[in-house]
């Protein structure tokens, strides 16, 4: 047997319902706040993820899934969707038509990632981007957003982290105090932080290892540095959040794993799932639509981990399933042509019907109507359809009458929509 790759998996029909309910609403929240639908590659040119996330974050630097593509060079898997956004936002000239657009796009990404609960190398990003705002009342509408998805979908136990980052003008002041600070604490850095630390010193905030949790505990926090525009901008955010009653916390180790994110951060996490706690995360990317050749355009986003979140919903919803209407049971060849018929016409209908089309008794075709929790069975045979009469029977009361093959479609589905009202 072959099996799938680890750190891969299936998405069952029994689990579907979940998935499409979680879109659906996800869809319909989009619509409501004025996001629009994007779909874009899953291959992408690596430069784009080195250039936007940043080459000294652990993405690129070991969890893409990169190959040489002949003349194309080096390609990769989107290990995340906001670059390719960006990308097409550029290369389509978006931001000529209308420099705010609002935009949510939902597919697979992929990172090499150590395989473990909440953690595959395959997963689902439900994703929103806003392009052209630069006000800090878009920051606190989109997590309020994010908050009203989750409260529309019943998910309880969330918390809201927030952060600033700050921007070019006030970050490097933060960052060598953070490095000064850690110089100190050197030898007990992962190998990882250590080789990056003189690079990118905001890593070592964001890595794992508990010793680099550890040697962080005392570092300054970044909204201590930051300057006037990017404080005002902060308090703005964090009073708006407070308007519309959305509850947040200062997180100041908080620093989110890709490069390219400006001021607010903020990340949801769950109490739900063990050590995979993050459920999305998201925040400001002004400087990335510049870096990556557009126009200056300010822009925020975030993206929200779909197999996370059905993880939490699949602990209290019940997967659903439409209902079988009508089973048909058929004796002999010629009833047998007939069901196939019927069910036909009755599916086209929009009624669920299904039948035996293997050649069973009665008696073991009426266990699997049950099995299969059909709300009628029709049993034609032969004889009865000389006569032009079929029995149907109703599973919850039992009763069982005789119908005309005249019309029979239309009578079913009669007798199912008064059943069902
Ligand atoms: P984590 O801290 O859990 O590694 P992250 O900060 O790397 O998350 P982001 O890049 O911000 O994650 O992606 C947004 C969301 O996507 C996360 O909050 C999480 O729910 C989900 N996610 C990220 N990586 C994975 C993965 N390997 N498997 C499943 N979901 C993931
Ligand atoms: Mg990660």
């Amino acid at each position: 047997m072959i099996e799938l790759i680890k750190g891969f998996k299936d998405i069952l029909p029994e689990g579907i319902s979940l998935w499409q309910r979680i879109e659906t609403e996800a869809k319909t929240i989009f619509d409501d706040f004025g996001y629009r639908e994007i779909r874009l590659p899953i291959l992408e040119k690596a430069e784009l993820f080195a250039r936007s996330i940043g080459d000294t974050t652990d993405i690129v630097e070991k969890e893409m899934y990169s190959f040489e593509d002949g003349k194309r060079g080096l390609v990769t898997l989107r290990p995340e969707a906001t670059a390719s956004v960006v990308r097409s936002y550029i290369q389509q000239r978006m931001y000529a038509a209308d420099p705010i657009q609002k935009l949510f796009t939902i597919g697979p990404m992929f990172r090499k990632e150590r395989p473990q609960k909440g953690r595959y190398r395959q997963f689902y990003q439900i994703d929103a981007e806003v392009f052209g705002i630069a006000s800090p009342y878009m920051d606190a509408q989109m997590i309020f957003m994010l908050m009203t998805l989750f409260s529309r979908l019943k998910v309880a136990g969330l918390s809201v982290l927030l952060n600033s980052l700050g921007c070019p003008a006030c970050r490097p002041a933060f960052k060598e105090a953070l490095l000064s600070m850690i110089e100190a604490k050197k030898e007990a850095l992962c190998e990882n932080c250590s080789r990056r630390l003189l690079k990118n010193p905001l890593r070592v905030l964001d890595c794992k290892v508990p010793t680099c949790r550890e040697a962080v505990k005392e570092a300054p926090a970044i909204t201590d540095y930051l300057c006037k525009g990017c404080d005002d901008h902060f308090s703005a955010v964090k009073e708006m959040l407070s308007g519309l009653g959305v509850g947040y916390e200062i997180d100041k180790g908080l620093v989110r794993g890709l490069d390219y994110y400006t001021r607010t951060i903020f990340e949801i996490q769950t109490s739900a799932l063990g050590a995979q706690n993050a459920v999305a995360g998201g925040g400001r990317y002004d400087g990335l639509v510049e870096l990556l050749g557009g126009p200056s355009q300010p822009a925020i986003g975030f993206a929200i981990g779909f197999d996370r979140l059905c993880d939490i919903m699949a602990q209290y919803e019940k997967p659903s399933q439409k209902p079988l209407q009508v089973f048909f049971i058929t004796e002999g060849a010629e009833a047998g042509k007939q069901g196939a018929n019927w069910v036909s016409r009755l599916n086209q209908a929009g009624v669920t019907a299904e039948m035996d089309y293997g050649e069973r008794s009665v008696k073991s075709l009426m266990k699997r109507a049950d099995k299969l929790d059909a709300a009628f069975v029709v049993i034609a045979d032969g004889e009865g359809l000389e006569k032009g009469q079929v029995i149907l029977r109703n599973m919850k009361t039992k009763e069982q009458s005789s119908i005309s093959t005249t019309g029979i479609t239309e009578q079913l589905q009669s007798i199912i929509v008064n059943q069902r009202s």
